[in-house]
């Protein structure tokens, strides 16, 4: 239905068809991807339109709270302001997620390339979990301090942060969470946020980066989670033109696995000004 001069997107396929003969399957999947663009740019303008009040609901339901812990235990709605408060940042994280997710599913385009410095990264991202595990779990780091990566910060943050704060929320107390970035021969970088949770079911696995899955859905909102976080590290590990590995048991612990090609990756330089330049 798309006018004749468009420029059109097919799609190829060839699969073996009788003896010795194949079959070459040719679909216009114009359409469909005008459709999925314009829905990915509803869902990121809603988003984006939908922060500005959240933030001004946020920052009144911030300083009412303030005054009711002030005026102490007895404060007139302290409950019922709580509770708002507590809803608005969830909507808030759900609306940076969902425009996150938009902004990446929109395409590489967008991903700025630099060097970076990885080991720092996760340095950092593993210092920002312990604050939210808040000496609840063990983190061991495994880090190789001289293999750095092309690519973008933002992507790279998203699956530090979104992997390291699933394993917190999804490891019981005491615990253990280890990264690591390694090399790979042959492969290229590998970035590994293990833990020894609670596990997941095989069954389960290939669902996971689906938008808004949840193994347990009452746990998930409980912690904080928006539902949106793998299907971030998908998206985000697919501008580097990496893959998610997921390994899990249930009750003994998760690991995953985000592997980076080796045209990606490349080693620190003696001279520090170099690597950065
Ligand atoms: P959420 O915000 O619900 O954590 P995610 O997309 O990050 O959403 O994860 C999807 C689901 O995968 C989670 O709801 C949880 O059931 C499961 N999951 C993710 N990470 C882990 C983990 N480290 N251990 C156990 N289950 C996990």
């Amino acid at each position: 239905p798309s006018p004749v001069n468009a420029a059109k997107t097919l799609s190829l396929r060839i699969i073996p068809y009788g003896q010795n003969q194949k079959l070459l399957i040719v679909r216009d999947i114009s359409e469909r991807q005008m459709l999925d663009a314009a829905r990915r740019d509803f869902v990121a303008n809603a988003s984006h339109e939908l922060r500005t009040p959240l933030t001004v609901l946020r920052g009144y339901l911030d300083m009412m709270e303030m005054d009711a812990q002030e005026q102490g235990p007895l404060a007139p709605w302290r409950v019922p302001i709580a509770e708002m408060r507590n809803q608005a940042l969830r909507m808030e994280a759900l609306v940076n997620d969902m425009l996150k997710l938009a902004r990446l599913e929109s395409g590489r385009a967008q991903m700025r390339e630099e060097l970076l410095d990885v080991p720092a990264m996760v340095q950092r991202a593993v210092e920002d979990g312990r604050r939210l595990s808040d000496g609840q779990h063990r983190f061991e780091a495994d880090i190789d301090t001289g293999l750095l990566l092309y690519g973008g910060e933002t992507e790279l943050h998203s699956i530090l942060t979104n992997l390291i704060t699933n394993a917190v929320r999804y490891t019981p107390a005491g615990g253990a969470i280890r990264v690591s970035w390694t090399e790979v021969p042959g492969q290229g970088g590998r970035l590994c946020v293990a833990d020894t949770g609670i596990g997941i079911a095989q069954q389960d696995i290939p669902r996971l980066t689906e938008r808004f899955y949840r193994v347990d859905v009452g746990r998930s909102r409980a912690s904080g989670g928006t539902g949106l976080g793998l299907s971030i590290v998908k998206h985000a590990l697919e501008a580097f033109d990496g893959r998610l590995d997921i390994e899990s048991e249930v009750g003994v612990g998760s690991t995953f696995s985000c592997i980076f090609p080796p045209q990606r990756i490349t080693r620190r330089s003696s001279k520090p000004a170099a690597a950065t330049s």
